[in-house]
């Protein structure tokens, strides 16, 4: 990779990282292990992370107080960095952003065009902490370092099972493990654990799932009111659309969640029918093939009859294909 991190950032007073908004474990680990490495190899350089209030269970991860999320007034950024996600969800930090003397969008998402003035855009790549670990020098990678990217490597990646795991991904982990942090206990932490309440609205929202398309596909949500009522917000509904997707049968799971009234934040998971980015694209979202979201507007039943439409497209599409290659063979 030709990216000199070190070299672009040579002369630099003030460097800024950002992320998308709801940041994930990706997000946070790209943005966390890049700013240890740059605040190690560039002493005397202050250097700024602004995020959204991420979910506690990530307060392990060294460089987790330092977040700002308030995201208030500043001097122009010398570099600003825009890690994992395209230019266009940044919330808060597009200003800084828009200041900035020079931008570098580092990336994987497929939907991600590039709008940083230096741009590393690997859709082929399961995580952005993986394209981050191959930008270091890996001589000043230390134990927090490899505990940040292994965080987002485990995320993105589903605990190496994704179809978006490589070879590449595991050696890796393997590396980043022989640093000696405690993993088992950060993917128990980080992935699977949830609190009892994040648990029970899992629970519902799969009791209340609806199967359509002959049970190829799912769907359920969680509106405002059920939210109040066991008082959870967005970053308690993560891993119930995954769960919707293990289901037997099932290609593609939707998951939507009410933002506003008659707004929806939706999440899509396929197997390997549908390619839920391009869904996702159409209506204004992104992603990758398999896990993709956007924002829709309308009824519940208005959104998923819109979504439907497309996905009935895409898995007739991926029949007929398949019917005339078992033709061909
Ligand atoms: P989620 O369903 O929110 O976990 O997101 C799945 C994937 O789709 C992640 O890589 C997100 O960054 C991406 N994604 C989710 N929502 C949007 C959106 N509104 N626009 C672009 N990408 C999105
Ligand atoms: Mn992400
Ligand atoms: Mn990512």
């Amino acid at each position: 990779m030709n990216l000199n991190l070190l070299e672009e950032c040579r002369g630099a007073k003030r460097i800024g990282i950002t992320g998308h908004v709801r940041p994930d474990g990706d997000c946070l680990g790209a943005c966390l292990g890049l700013w240890q490495y740059l605040a190690n190899c560039l002493p005397g350089t202050e250097i700024k992370v602004f995020l959204e209030k991420p979910a506690d269970i990530f307060k392990d991860i060294k460089g987790f107080g330092e977040i700002d999320s308030e995201f208030p007034e500043e001097p122009a950024f010398d570099v600003f960095f825009v890690l994992d996600t395209s230019t266009d969800r940044l919330g808060g930090a597009e200003k800084y952003f828009r200041a900035a003397g020079k931008t570098i969008n580092i990336d994987h998402h497929v939907s991600n065009p590039g709008g940083g003035q230096i741009n590393l855009i690997r859709p082929e790549v399961g995580s952005t902490c993986e394209l981050i670990y191959d930008l270091l020098d890996l001589a000043r990678l230390d134990k927090d370092m490899a505990q940040a990217l292994y965080v987002g490597i485990i995320h993105d990646t589903g605990v190496f099972q994704y179809s978006n795991t490589t070879p590449d991904t595991l050696k890796k982990g393997a590396e980043l493990i022989s640093y000696g942090f405690d993993f088992p206990k950060l993917i128990l932490e980080t992935f699977y654990q949830k609190t009892y309440v994040q648990a029970q609205v899992m629970g519902r929202a799969l009791m209340e799932s609806i199967r359509f398309l002959g049970g190829s596909c799912i769907v359920s949500a969680i509106d405002k009111k059920t939210m109040e009522f066991y008082n959870v917000g967005p970053k308690d509904l993560d891993g119930i659309v995954n769960q919707l997707r293990n289901i037997e049968g099932v290609d593609c799971a939707i998951f939507l969640y009410e933002t506003a009234t008659l707004e929806y934040k939706v999440s899509m998971r396929s197997s390997e029918k549908v390619n839920v980015a391009e869904v996702a694209a159409y209506f204004g979202g992104g992603g990758h093939a398999r896990a993709a979201g956007c924002n829709m507007t309308g009824t519940f039943h208005d959104c998923v009859n819109n979504l439907s439409l497309h996905i009935e497209k895409a898995l007739k599409k991926w029949e007929a294909e398949h019917d005339e290659r078992n033709h061909n063979s």
